[in-house]
Formats: C-alpha cells, sequence, structure tokens
C-alpha cells in the first residue's frame, strides 16, 4: 500500500476505526482482540507510536504501520508561567506552527486546542487573526494536541487533563469535518465528558447549528466582544456576514436543543467596548439565550496598542450584569508573562523571526 493512503489511526471516530482496525485484521487471519489491543495503545496508553504496541506481534505492527499513520506533535517550544500556565508551541509536519496552553487551576486542568494553522476571521484584538490563516488542521492534529499535552501533563504536573476548549488558534466551526471527528473521538475514545468540551466561535451560523443536531451536551461559547452589530464590526469581520440578531437566532436554536450551556466571552478593551451604556444590551442578548458572561481583561497584542479596560469597570460590568440576573465572572488573565493569549506565543516569536506574514492597513 502507498504511502498517501494509509490512514491515521486518530483521525477516525471510535466505531469508524474499530471498522478499519477489524477489516485490516480480517485480511491478516488474525484474531479480532487485535481491535481492542490498538483502542487500548491509543485511548488508555496514549501512544505517540505503533512501534510502542509491544503486545502485537513485530509482524503485525509491520503490518499494521503499512497501512496506518500515526500523528505525534514535535514540540518546538514550551513556555511555563509563573501562575502555572503552560504553553506549547507544536511544529506540524509541513513547518507550520501551532499553539495549545494548559491552564491548571483548583479544580481543573483544562487545555486550550488549536483548530486552525492560523485564522482567517481577522478579529482586531487577537494576534492569531493579525497573522492570516496558514490551513485547516487535520482531525489527528487536533487530537494529538491533547494526547501530547496530556501525556506532557501527567509527566510534569501529575495531573490529568479534565476540560477541553477549542478557544486555540483559529475559528474551530471553519473546520467542521475536522471538529466533529475530533470531539467524537475526545469524548468516546479518550472518555473525555461531552459537558467538559467547549466549542469556540465568533458566530459561524451553520456551525452553530450543526452543532445544535449532535446528541452530545457540547458547550458553546460565543465570541461576542459587544452587543451591538455596529460595534462588534469593528472587532469581529464575521459579523458582516453573519450580523448579531442571525447568530441570536441560531443561539435560541442550540440552547433549544437540550441542557446545553452557553457562555459569551467579552474582552474587555479600554474605551473601545467598556462604555456602561453597553450593559444594557448585553444583559437583553445573555438572557434571551440563558447565557453566562465572562468578562476577560484585553490582553494586549504585537500589533494593536489597545489597553485592557480598568479593573473597576470590569468589575462594575460583573456586578451589574449579576445584579440583573445574568451569571458573570471575571475571568483573570493566565500566563501573561509567557504570551498565552491565542496566537500570542507565535505572533511574538514571528516577530522576532521576520515581519508578521499579513500586515493589516
Ligand atoms: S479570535 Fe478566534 S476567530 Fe477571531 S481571529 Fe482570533 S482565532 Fe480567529
Amino acid at each position: 500500500m502507498s504511502k498517501r493512503s494509509r490512514t491515521d489511526l486518530l483521525s477516525l471516530p471510535p466505531e469508524d476505526l474499530a471498522l478499519a482496525l477489524e477489516t485490516h485484521f480480517r485480511k491478516r487471519n488474525q484474531p479480532i482482540y487485535r481491535t481492542g489491543q490498538v483502542r487500548r495503545w491509543l485511548y488508555e496508553d496514549l501512544s505517540g507510536s505503533i512501534d510502542e504496541m509491544t503486545d502485537l506481534p513485530l509482524k503485525e505492527r509491520d503490518a499494521l504501520k503499512d497501512s496506518f499513520t500515526l500523528t505525534r506533535l514535535e514540540k518546538a517550544r514550551v513556555e511555563l508561567s509563573q501562575d502555572g500556565t503552560v504553553k506549547h508551541l507544536w511544529s506540524l509536519s509541513d513547518g507550520e506552527f501551532i499553539e495549545s496552553v494548559l491552564i491548571p487551576s483548583k479544580k481543573r486542568l483544562t487545555l486550550c486546542i488549536s483548530s486552525q494553522a492560523g485564522c482567517a476571521m481577522g478579529c482586531t484584538f487577537c494576534a492569531t487573526g493579525w497573522g492570516g490563516f496558514q490551513r485547516q488542521l487535520t482531525t489527528a492534529e487536533i487530537v494529538s494536541q491533547y494526547t501530547a499535552s496530556r501525556r506532557w501533563a501527567e509527566d510534569h504536573l501529575e495531573a490529568t487533563i479534565s476540560n477541553i476548549v477549542y478557544m486555540g488558534m483559529g475559528e474551530p466551526l471553519s473546520n467542521r469535518k475536522a471538529l466533529h471527528d475530533s470531539l467524537s473521538i475526545l469524548n468516546q475514545g479518550y472518555a473525555v465528558g461531552a459537558r467538559r468540551i467547549t466549542v469556540s466561535t465568533v458566530g459561524v451560523v451553520p456551525g452553530i447549528l450543526e452543532l445544535a443536531e449532535r446528541p452530545e451536551q457540547f458547550r458553546l461559547a460565543l465570541s461576542l466582544h459587544a452587543p451591538l452589530s455596529e460595534l462588534r464590526l469593528g472587532l469581529i469581520p464575521l459579523e458582516k456576514r453573519h450580523p448579531l440578531p442571525e447568530v441570536l437566532s441560531a443561539l435560541k436554536h442550540f440552547n433549544q436543543s437540550g441542557g446545553k450551556r452557553i457562555t459569551f466571552e467579552y474582552t474587555m478593551i479600554r474605551g473601545v467596548n467598556d462604555a456602561l451604556e453597553l450593559i444594557a444590551p448585553l444583559v437583553e442578548l445573555a438572557r434571551s439565550v440563558d447565557a453566562y458572561v465572562n468578562l476577560i481583561p484585553f490582553n494586549p497584542i504585537p500589533y494593536q496598542n489597545w489597553e485592557p479596560s480598568k479593573n473597576h469597570r470590569i468589575k462594575k460590568f460583573a456586578k451589574i450584569l449579576n445584579e440583573q440576573g445574568v451569571p458573570a465572572a471575571i475571568r483573570e488573565t493566565r500566563g501573561r508573562d509567557i504570551d498565552a493569549a491565542c496566537g500570542q506565543l507565535k505572533a511574538h516569536t514571528l516577530a522576532q523571526l521576520e515581519k508578521p506574514r499579513k500586515q493589516k492597513d
């Protein structure tokens, strides 16, 4: 079999993987339990190579390598923050870079993963947006951020990942086949509970509607950042294609599709989107879809001279939202000393090495 037609073991949802392995081993007159052996190596032992699957006879490992591959990410850089946040910069087989971030807290270890190399959305407050789009990630490249980070966390932090957020580089709902397959693998293969996995979007309406159709209770975060269309348009260009009223109607559908929680992410930028008059429309939007609001102080990025809102303004937003019956919290900025916000490590690395690939006017 040619190398080009080999299937990555991390690219198939568990049911499809079982079928593919059963077919493979049946053709080789091997017992059916070989399928279970491979699945255990992948999902329980977090194996990064077919050669590690030592309870398969050598001949069977070689035959498996003739038909399948197994993506393993190369670590290009790892940065540890004083607050415990850990950022990995991974180098892909074609030389692209992606990031993932481990965020420990008292009760959780959250992994933030990327869904694309770069991003085409061009949000003006985001380092990834300034860098432009390079390519879609494959399912295996998404899943292997989890396996590689989990291995690292178990070795270095003696902790396991409890939550996953698709909030790294890229818009996950613009890479839907890989997103949906990776959700199935993480949930059914690696047993990460659906309610512990959050998909974040800037408002790709067809993707929200598609996610609503899944029976699992994956969570959704909308990068809102402004409660009014005109203001939001200056932060998120996608607002032009999918304006807030259309996004809201998709969110209502998502909300009504059974126990699925929605969060609004609101990055607070001084003098841009932190006027007190914006609280009333924000309350109205959040109430309409039972959303929880995360207020996030803006994390400065290399190509933009905005500043985070003052602390007292952020607290005021949180207080009024809570008084109005909208649950809201201030999300502390983590890993600022290691550029842990989306796209920043790559942006700063590229800024040191070269000019950014895409300069905006
Ligand atoms: S905020 Fe998300 S969607 Fe917007 S440019 Fe950054 S990575 Fe892309």
